[in-house]
């Protein structure tokens, strides 16, 4: 079985993102780009199956500029098997993503196609759900565990105060949680090995997808900023601040 796992370029984590003066979106001049968090654990998931002989390929894909194939050199050198860049330098929205999802699932076959649950960017949590209508194929999102059993995958599944175990008929897709896993780093030796691995380069056009956005994004803001605290006296004190400000 294979395994398609579509990992997104998107802004650090680690950065606190700038908005634009316009309001227009984020700026990302000059700023620091790494792989969507869900999309490593995605990875990471499907190297384990790979590990575990449940899977015989793993194939990471991209959509976006050039530089994102660094983000798939990422998924090569954490053990990925060869990597395909769908290229473009609009910002493509997740239903057009899906499109192409879709049609690289038709040539490449995947028993599995494992998507982060959302990207850190856009916040979507979209994608995932997307493909799995335009495929007709079941879906398990927000997975903390996955568990292949022949022709069928478990899902198990993080909802409001628990968990939930769904059963699906492969191929299938599974959107992946914070809590399934934690991503390994990538040694040297591997990063360089992975400089030689496949990363075949495509276009939308190639897989017959308009990616023309079909929102427009009216306006981008700070969260407000938070006022400054105060330190009272004692108890009474609270309690007489609390009252003033009619919240006790
Ligand atoms: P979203 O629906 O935008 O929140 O994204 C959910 C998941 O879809 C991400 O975690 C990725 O696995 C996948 N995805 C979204 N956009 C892209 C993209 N441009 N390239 C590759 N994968 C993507």
């Amino acid at each position: 079985m294979k395994i398609l796992v579509p990992v997104k370029r998107v802004i650090d984590y680690n950065v606190k993102p700038r908005v634009k003066s316009d309001g227009s979106g984020v700026d990302l001049a000059n700023v620091k780009m790494s792989m969507n968090p869900f999309d490593e654990i995605a990875v990471e998931e499907a190297l384990r199956l790979k590990e575990a002989g449940k899977a015989e390929e793993v194939v990471a894909v991209s959509v976006g500029p050039a530089k994102a194939q660094e983000t798939l050199r990422t998924a090569l050198a954490m053990g990925a098997d060869r990597a395909i860049l769908v290229e473009t330098d609009e910002l493509v929205e997740p239903l057009a993503v899906a499109k192409i999802l879709k049609a690289i699932a038709a040539e490449e076959e995947p028993g599995i196609v494992m998507l982060g649950k959302q990207a850190i960017d856009d916040d979507s949590n979209q994608t995932g759900q997307m493909l799995a209508a335009l495929m007709e194929r079941p879906q398990g999102t927000f997975a903390s565990k996955v568990e292949i059993d022949g022709d069928s995958v478990s899902v198990t599944r993080e909802v409001d105060g628990g968990l939930e175990t769904v059963k699906l008929t492969l191929p299938a897709i599974v959107t992946t949680d914070l809590r399934l896993n934690e991503p390994r780093y990538a040694s040297l030796p591997n990063i360089m090995k992975a400089k030689k691995k496949p990363l075949d380069t495509k276009t939308p056009a190639d897989y017959g997808v308009d990616v023309a956005p079909r929102l427009t994004t009216t306006n981008v803001s700070e969260p407000p900023v938070r006022q400054a605290g105060e330190i009272v006296e004692d108890v009474d004190a609270l309690v007489a601040k609390l009252k003033s400000m009619g919240v006790a």
